[in-house]
């Protein structure tokens, strides 16, 4: 994120008026944010505004859902400037027209996805058996999502949060959708990309009589069950998603377009892309920022840093909440510390985490509940964050070395970096992220992607395409480039963190950010959970290298942990180079570098 182009915003005063900053365009946006910021996650807006005041907000990223009338939002929104919140956006769900809508309208009730059996898809999490998927193909149900657009920008919102940003694409894993709308699509989308010999040689003779429904059940695919497990192999199947993903990209680009067309400036878009697993970043081009559900309990050295990073080599923030059913085991065993942890991982990376007063929680055997934390359970993070920010706005990860993401080999279930990401911070390397797009992600290497790094290295042999081969076989005659075991001298990279008898901990993981005028700092975030419940298993004695090729020349060391007062300590000059001994790692601590 670039932040050194911060510009000052006059704000009209028309009493009464909510009035936010009009953006000019993505980096104006980015200019707006700094690491140390707190953000919101509403959908229940009144506890948000009733507690969130002493944590000093400054965005609401999921948004205030169009469920609230405009008068109730727009008071909402002006209750959240008087904090200090300068972004809000508006939320429109994209996926039901909700069980109250619904039962008004007969129109967005037939407007649902239909299985190819004609059956109406029930999204599998949500229970009140009342709420339908609604097809994002069909006009009552596009109709009603410009609505909520135009109606969220009315109500003061200057951004667009888009959940299940996917709409009918999503619908494709589970049995749809094969309603009227998706067929004439389909055909429309044929005509245009597929010539009529190869259409020839799949079957299809003619287009204007043409059903991709009728077309499979003449294979036998009659049931959801049917299509579910014959999917991979369908013909036409891997045409029909293109078509999807083509369709939902201009609608998510139409109802951008009207979001600022209604505000009056540019909108930042942002996306719930599930965990950023590849199937869910079809539009993440179109995207300013992730408002994301990233899974979190019991995988919190996988999933969490590996979406971070992902979305750092995406150049988009993170606004991250936990998954419904994490959310569901925090609140059935009661595990604050858990949640601290999370939170704190999130400012560790350079993202952050969306502050929720009544949060959404799902498991298959407890159905949906609530969890409704106490502001106390967040202060702890919010003040040490807000009370040393200068730890953390401006900064950005120290990366002397990169991994590459190919997203053609990420399309397997088997998601092989992740292990990778997380073996890597196993070992207190410090790395980033780079990505090779395919025809879903739009994000493609280029040659000057090599600045700064000294090594780039892949897991895969998979094909990059669209030239991007050239662009890593470049690096690669120049030495920059290679496999990973072929990384030349990987202690260069690391961080090395040990305890008193001087053995690895790979539970603690240290993350070196930098800054351009100032020392850097060492994050230590400690990974060792205990799935029952309890805190993490705090270390004592804990010794951290600080080698100088990586961090620069170091005299001092301030520590910094929440709920503790900060101290200054010795540095040590051994042989292997400087290293300090942090006295007691419960879930977080910060190293202040001095020159
Ligand atoms: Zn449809």
């Amino acid at each position: 994120m670039l932040f050194k182009f911060a510009v000052s915003i006059a704000y009209a005063t028309l009493p009464g008026a909510v009035v936010l900053p009009a953006l000019a365009d993505e980096i104006d946006f980015k200019n707006h944010l700094q690491h140390a910021d707190v953000v919101l996650m509403p959908g229940w807006e009144n506890q948000n505004v009733g507690n969130a005041a002493p944590l000093h907000p400054k965005i609401v990223a999921w948004g205030e859902d169009a469920v609230w009338g405009t008068a109730e939002r727009k008071r909402n929104a002006q209750k959240y400037r008087a904090m200090g919140v300068n972004l809000i956006a508006a939320n429109v769900w994209m996926l039901t027209a909700t069980k109250e809508k619904l039962a008004q309208s007969q129109a967005l009730q037939d407007a649902s996805c239909r299985d190819i059996a004609g059956d109406k898809l029930i999204p599998p999490w949500l229970d009140d058996g009342q709420s339908y998927w609604g097809c994002t193909n069909q006009a009552a149900f596009r109709a009603q999502l410009r609505q909520r657009v135009r109606d969220g920008m009315l109500a003061g919102a200057n951004l667009l949060h888009l959940d299940d940003h996917l709409g009918t694409v999503a619908a494709t894993a589970h049995g749809g959708c094969f309603c009227d709308a998706c067929m004439e699509g389909f055909n429309h989308w044929l005509a245009q990309n597929i010539s009529p010999a190869q259409l020839k040689a799949l079957g299809v003779r003619e287009l204007v009589h043409f059903s991709y429904r009728d077309y499979l059940h003449d294979l036998g695919v009659k049931t959801r069950a049917d299509y579910l497990a014959r999917q991979a192999n369908l013909p036409l199947q891997q045409e029909y998603l293109q078509f999807q993903r083509a369709a939902i990209n201009d609608f998510v680009q139409e109802l951008k377009t009207l979001a600022e067309k209604n505000h009056g400036s540019y909108v930042p878009l942002g996306i719930n892309a599930w965990n950023l697993v590849p199937s869910q970043l079809a539009n993440a081009h179109l995207a300013d920022y992730f408002s994301n559900e990233i899974k979190h309990y019991g995988v919190e050295a996988s999933h969490p840093p590996f979406a971070y990073k992902l979305a750092d080599a995406l150049g988009k923030p993170v606004f991250a909440t936990a998954a419904g059913e994490g959310w569901s085991h925090i609140n059935h065993r009661k595990q604050t510390q858990r949640v601290r942890q999370w939170l704190a991982m999130s400012y560790v990376f350079g993202h952050q985490f969306m502050y929720a007063f009544k949060q959404w929680a799902f498991d298959p055997e407890r159905g949906t509940n609530w969890y409704e934390p106490t502001i106390e359970e967040y202060a702890p993070v919010t003040d040490f964050v807000t009370q040393h920010s200068d730890l953390f706005n401006d900064y950005e990860a120290l990366a002397p070395v990169a991994l590459l993401y190919n997203a053609v080999a990420e399309r397997s279930d088997e998601q092989p970096l992740r292990r990778y990401v997380e073996q890597w911070h196993r070992e207190s390397l410090q790395f980033r992220l780079l990505a090779a797009g395919d025809n879903v992600l739009k994000t493609r290497l280029k040659p000057g992607d090599i600045a700064g790094l000294a090594f780039v290295c892949r897991i895969d042999n998979s094909e990059l395409v669209n030239q991007q081969n050239a662009v890593f076989e470049a690096w690669q005659k120049a030495g920059k480039a290679g496999k990973c075991d072929a990384l030349p001298q990987p202690e260069n990279y690391r961080i090395a963190v040990r305890d008193r008898n001087q053995k690895d901990l790979p539970g603690v993981w240290a993350l070196a950010r930098v800054h351009n005028s100032r020392p850097p700092v060492v994050h230590l975030l400690n990974q060792n959970f205990d799935d029952r419940g309890a805190p993490q298993q705090p270390h004592s004695e804990i010794t951290v290298a600080l080698p100088s090729p990586l961090l620069g020349r170091v005299s001092a060391v301030h520590l910094h942990r929440p709920q503790r007062s900060s101290v200054t300590l010795n540095v040590l000059t051994t042989p292997q180079g400087p290293q300090v001994t942090v006295p007691e790692l419960e879930y977080w601590a910060v190293l202040q570098l001095q020159r």
